[in-house]
C-alpha cells in the first residue's frame, strides 16, 4: 500500500528519496517546479540532464516519460524528471498525464526509492484544469503498482492544495 500525503509548500525544500520535476522535453530547464529545482540543486542536476539528452533524448523527452537524475544538494537522492502534456481544450491528454505519474514510480522503483514527492504536473505553465489535473494525480497514484511507500503531492498554493485535498477525502 502507498501512503499518499499532501504538503503545501516548495517542493525543492522536500527530504524524500526522490523528487520528481515538472520539466520539458528538452531536458535543458525552464521555469516554475523546473527552474526552482535547478537553482536550488546546483550544476550537478543539468550536467546530468545534459548527458542524458546526448546518449539518449537527442529529440527531446517524450510527454508522459520520466528519467532520473542526480538530485544535486537537493535533500534527495534522484530527481525524476517527467513531461506533461500542454492541455488541450480539443484534445483529451489525461493518459499522457496519468502517464507521468505511472512512468515516474516505474523510475522510482528500478531506482528502489521508497518516498517520492510530485508537484502538481502540467498545472503551470502547461495550464491542465487544476481539478482535473489533481483527479488524475490522485486516481493514478491509488492505482498504481509500485513498491514506492510514501506519496508526498506537494502543492505550491492553496487552490492546488483544495483541489488534491478534494481528491483525497
Ligand atoms: P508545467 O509546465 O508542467 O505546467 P510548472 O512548473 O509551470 O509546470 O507548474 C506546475 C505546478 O507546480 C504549478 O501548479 C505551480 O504552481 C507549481 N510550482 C511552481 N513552483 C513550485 C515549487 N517550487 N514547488 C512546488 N510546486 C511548484
Amino acid at each position: 500500500m502507498t501512503t499518499i500525503e499532501l504538503v503545501r509548500g516548495d517542493i525543492t525544500r522536500e527530504s524524500v528519496d526522490a523528487i520528481v520535476n515538472a520539466a520539458n522535453s528538452s531536458l535543458l530547464g525552464g521555469g516554475g517546479v523546473d527552474g526552482a529545482i535547478h537553482r536550488r540543486g546546483g550544476p550537478a542536476i543539468l550536467e546530468d540532464c545534459r548527458k542524458l539528452r546526448a546518449s539518449h533524448y537527442g529529440k527531446g523527452l517524450p510527454t508522459g516519460q520520466a528519467v532520473a537524475t542526480t538530485a544535486g544538494d537537493l535533500d534527495a537522492r534522484w530527481v525524476i524528471h517527467t513531461v506533461g502534456p500542454v492541455f488541450s481544450a480539443t484534445e483529451d491528454r489525461s493518459d499522457l498525464l496519468a502517464s507521468c505519474y505511472r512512468e515516474s514510480l516505474r523510475v522510482a522503483d528500478e531506482l528502489g526509492a521508497r518516498t517520492v514527492a510530485f508537484p502538481a504536473i502540467s498545472t503551470g505553465v502547461y495550464r491542465y484544469p487544476m481539478e482535473d489535473a489533481a483527479r488524475i494525480a490522485v486516481d493514478t497514484v491509488r492505482t498504481a503498482r509500485t513498491d514506492v511507500e510514501e506519496v508526498r503531492f506537494v502543492l505550491f498554493d492553496e487552490r492546488a492544495y483544495e483541489a488534491f485535498s478534494g481528491q483525497l477525502r
